[in-house]
């Protein structure tokens, strides 16, 4: 029962339970009465667990405990035997003595006395001795029913005497019910223990899963006998304990055709023996894959409270820099909505002084004055754009208008600009004579594209190019929504808008900034450039809410090419007016190339 030492070692209590019980064998018969012990698992090779008994230390000195036992009850049962041999000869002795001496039948019963009367006067008549047969023959009679009871006293005492020579079928009796009461604890309990030899071959084991028989666990190690996930990692384990020669436990989880998916806590110790060798190791492994589920379910759980609360806390914080962000931007168109209605009366005013006779003097202040009052009012503007679109007001206008004249228009403004460079206007073909979208926003994009080329060309050419595309591929489910938003619920054309100039080219590095707001390429450049760095922010975010795309190619010194690609619906032949594209007031200006 004892044989997995360290059992005994770590539950020494367990041990000392076990003895109590031997003491008082019919005390816990009642115990296991209502327990029903299924067939015995299999205890693989007794034999030997009982080399292992007599070999270990734990072992051996339960055995001789076991042994003191028995010997004291057996001395006992002698003890007893004794005092009744002597009570019965006792007894005897009393009978012989009352059958020798009748005095001493006639001390215990003197109403039965036989008398002998000689002087009696019927002495010698043979009523008188009739009479005195009869009493003999009482006596008689009393004499062997006594000589009955004693018989039956001393039987009764015979089987008590054999019932005390029987201690050992009781020590025997006391070690079965310990050895049901076992298997009981151990058959409800969720384990698996055994014994293995230095080699991890299994000598013991109390095997929880009666598939197996002796023969497929007896010499064999783990990795013999089980296939699948774990069985490994366990017997390294083991190999492990064994070698460091210190107790060890390690959670492992197995994935077997025997038992499945299943984790165990493994403890394993090394076992010695009396000349504390190392003889092998014992093990308990105990299913815990419910508590280990349950414990990654918690994990999880904490995990996601900890994602949540942390998403929780960074929303909090989008949230206030979101309201803090808009409440300053509010602010700030409603300053510039302020300054904006003031600047441009003063504007006006100066337009109006600028028809007057002034002087050179008054007139190159007067200059000065338009020209910041203009820079102004065009940053105010952009200000109050980008605060439309963010806050998501702005609303896109889908009115018929006509691509090659907002082309043209636009470059006609920018021929005022008084540069002298190449204006270039390309128009293909296939781009409709009049298209539906958002002519206002359209013109300004253009418009602010073809300043900058402008503006960062100092010789050659800056034109713009038209072109029929096929659908691009960003164009999305969003795109679709954007333009049914603005009133386009058919995309019936893409057209590709190219602005390129020949000008100061943008560095490669500057590149993924250039759309950003308040962006400029170094200090320098908005130094000897001027501007607010806005334009093309604003510029990409009005194209995006018009559903298309705004992308850039530049190289230093030669130049760069700002690319938008919009979706228009083509007005019906309904809605064509036929009027012609005129390209004849810009004889001087800027050359409109097109096939019609
Ligand atoms: P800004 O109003 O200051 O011109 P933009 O957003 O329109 O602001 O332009 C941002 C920066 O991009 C400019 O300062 C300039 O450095 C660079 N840039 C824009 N267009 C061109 C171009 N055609 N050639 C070279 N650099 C350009």
């Amino acid at each position: 029962m004892d044989v997995v030492e360290g059992l005994s070692s770590r539950w020494p209590e367990d041990v000392e339970t076990e003895v109590d019980e031997l003491e008082k064998p019919a005390g816990d018969l009642d115990m296991l009465k209502e327990v029903e012990i299924k067939d015995k698992p299999i205890i693989a090779d007794l034999k030997r667990l009982q080399e292992l008994m007599n070999s270990t230390q734990q072992g051996s000195s339960q055995l001789t405990n076991l042994v003191k036992q028995w010997e004291y009850m057996q001395n006992d049962a002698v003890r007893l035997l004794r005092e009744e041999l002597k009570n019965l000869n006792k007894q005897r002795e009393e009978t012989e003595a009352e059958a020798k001496e009748p005095k001493i039948i006639e001390s215990n019963e003197p109403e039965n006395l036989p008398v002998f009367d000689e002087t009696d006067e019927e002495f010698e008549t043979v009523a008188y001795w009739k009479q005195k047969a009869l009493s003999l023959e009482k006596v008689l009679e009393a004499s062997t029913e006594r000589e009955r009871r004693l018989m039956e006293k001393l039987n009764e005492s015979l089987k008590t005497m054999e019932s005390q020579q029987a201690p050992v079928k009781e020590l025997n009796q006391s070690l079965e019910r310990a050895e049901g009461f076992l298997h009981f604890i151990l058959q409800s309990a969720p384990i698996l223990m055994g014994h293995q030899d230095k080699d991890l071959r299994n000598l013991f084991i109390y095997n929880k899963y009666p598939s197996l028989r002796e023969q497929d666990i007896l010499g064999k190690t783990d990795v013999e006998i089980f296939k699948g996930g774990g069985v490994k990692e366990s017997q390294d384990f083991k190999k492990e304990v064994l070698e460091k020669g210190k107790a060890a436990k390690r959670e492992i989880t197995f994935t077997t055709d025997l038992f499945g998916s299943k984790t165990f806590l493994i403890y394993v110790e090394p076992v010695y023996n009396k000349a504390n060798e190392k003889i092998g190791i014992n093990y308990i492994g105990m299913d815990v894959t419910d508590q280990v589920l349950k414990r990654e379910k918690m994990a999880k759980l904490r995990e996601d409270n900890a994602a949540r609360k942390a998403m929780e806390s960074e929303l909090n914080k989008t949230i206030h820099v979101t309201e803090e962000t808009m409440r300053a931007k509010q602010i700030l168109a409603m300053m510039s909505n302020e300054i904006r209605s003031p600047l441009s009366k003063v504007m006006g005013m100066a337009e109006i002084l600028s028809t007057e006779k002034l002087d050179k003097e008054q007139r190159q202040m007067l200059n000065v004055m338009i020209f910041s009052g203009d820079l102004v009012l065009h940053l105010i503007n952009n200000i109050l754009d980008l605060s439309k679109i963010e806050s998501g007001v702005m609303k896109l206008e889908a009115t018929k208008f006509r691509p090659r004249e907002v082309v043209k228009h636009v470059l006609q403004a920018a021929a005022s600009l008084k540069k002298a460079l190449t204006l270039e206007g390309n128009i293909s073909d296939d781009v409709p004579i009049e298209v539906v979208g958002d002519v206002l926003r359209i013109r300004q994009i253009l418009t602010n594209l073809i300043s900058n080329a402008i503006k960062f060309t100092h010789e050659g050419k800056v034109g713009i190019k038209l072109q029929v595309i096929s659908e691009p591929s960003f164009a999305s489910h969003n795109a679709l929504t954007a333009q049914e938003q603005n009133g386009l619920t058919e995309t019936s054309v893409w057209i590709c808008c190219d602005v390129y100039d020949t000008g100061i080219g943008i560095p490669e590095n500057a590149i993924p900034c250039l759309f950003k707001k308040y962006m400029q390429e170094s200090d320098d450049h908005a130094g000897k450039y001027g501007g607010t760095g806005l334009g093309l922010a604003i510029c990409k975010q009005l194209v995006e809410l018009m559903g298309g795309q705004l992308t850039v190619t530049s190289r230093i010194n030669e130049g760069s090419t700002f690319t938008f690609i919009l979706p228009y619906k083509v007005a019906t032949s309904d809605d064509y007016s036929d009027d012609q594209d005129d390209f004849s007031d810009m004889a001087g200006g800027p050359s409109i190339r097109t096939s019609r």
